[in-house]
């Protein structure tokens, strides 16, 4: 399979788009990973929840893609970083189609293509943030902006439980100190500001470091330093190749396509190991400012238990019917597909608020939702 993997987005589509046509030469790519800083920028509306200075505050390319006027050439999936259309976003939690042809992974996920098995996290670690629930409310107010994506333990935590093979792995920042493992130097050359970071805390996250470790993928694609850095990770058994792109610019390596080995249709779909981890794991998704704590250990039995009923009952396929916007327009389509997921795992749908109020348990939800309308 040929995949192209992208930097940055910066709502830059068509120029990402155009750089792909001239790479791919006549051999076609199958899948686009673009790994953040996506910019899923709808309407005016949304550039209120778009964290970044006021010079790059524009609806980019994403609108035309939105309305159906353009369409993405090949199946692109992508991860949110830290200039998001986060409300938008937010309302795809779990991972669903933005326009026809363009996945959001969701603010962790893992679904499989093409016999690839294709995991991913959002947004940027923040220690002050990470131990919190997601307690941000449209409109955004003081710190909202920027704490909506920083990224929550619960996400780490249940890409932590994945047991199978991670092909491919898609983060927005870098693994913490993962610049050990390529070359230092040459990477000093291109950003000789990184120096003073490097030397007093080292760049990039912590629990992504962890996560390395833990799933040994065979490649793991990141952006937002906005350079290209390679290293390779030799683990006990496995080696994880690091490739990390700039950000679309002419003259700037921000695109590689790689030929990987695969087999399996070409066909978006649910990864049944996720799935068992997302039920297990809804317990601890909190909507307030506290999150309950974690236990070191999850039990996903029961869950995987559903998942095999689950399989024999329907397809794991990732239906593309509510992806065309002009079916219904609007937030509708997008909080469809979340409410359609969290049915078919039979998990809280917190997004249908304030609609599905009555179906909500925890009175204190209801309340802090209803107080941030
Ligand atoms: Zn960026």
């Amino acid at each position: 399979m040929r995949v192209a993997i992208q930097g940055c987005g910066h709502g830059n589509l068509n120029s990402i788009y155009a750089a792909l046509a001239k790479l791919q030469n006549d051999r076609p790519v199958d899948l686009l990973l673009i790994c953040g800083d996506f910019q899923a920028v709808r309407h005016e509306a949304d550039l209120e929840t778009l964290a970044c200075p006021p010079k790059y505050r524009h609806l980019g390319d994403f609108p035309e893609y939105y309305s159906g006027r353009r369409k993405a050439p090949v199946l692109t999936l992508f991860i949110g970083g830290n200039h998001e259309a986060s409300s938008h976003l937010w309302d795809l939690y779990h991972g669903g189609w933005v326009a026809p042809n363009m996945y959001f992974l969701g603010f962790s996920g893992c679904v499989r293509f093409g016999g690839l098995r294709i995991s991913g996290i959002s947004g940027l670690y923040d220690p002050r943030h990470i131990k919190m629930g997601y307690y941000e409310r449209m409109p955004y107010t003081g710190d909202m902006i920027r704490s909506i994506y920083h990224t929550r333990e619960v996400e780490y935590r249940k890409l932590e439980l994945l047991q199978g093979k991670t092909d491919v792995f898609m983060s927005h920042e870098w693994p913490h100190k993962i610049y050990e493992h390529g070359n230092l130097n040459e990477l000093l050359r291109c950003k000789p500001h990184f120096r003073n970071d490097i030397q007093s805390r080292g760049i990039g996250a912590p629990p992504l470091a962890k996560l390395l470790k833990v799933l040994q993928p065979i490649r793991w694609y990141a952006a937002h330093m906005h350079v290209e850095f390679k290293a390779t990770v030799q683990h006990d058994q496995n080696v994880t190749e690091f490739l990390a792109l700039d950000k679309c610019l002419p003259g700037r390596r921000h695109m590689q396509i790689v030929d990987i080995p695969a087999a399996g249709p070409m066909q978006l779909e649910y990864d049944e190991e996720w799935l068992s981890i997302v039920r297990a794991m809804d317990p601890f998704l909190s909507l307030n400012r506290t999150a309950p704590a974690i236990p070191d250990k999850v039990d996903l039995t029961d869950h995987v238990d559903f998942v095999r009923r689950l399989k024999e009952s329907r397809s794991l396929k990732i239906s593309e019917r509510n992806s065309k916007p002009s079916d219904t327009p609007g937030k509708r389509t997008t909080l469809l597909q979340t409410s359609e997921f969290c049915r078919m795992l039979q998990i809280q749908d917190r997004w249908g608020l304030p609609f599905n109020l009555k179906l909500t348990n925890n009175p204190d939800e209801i309340c802090s939702h209803e107080n941030n309308q």
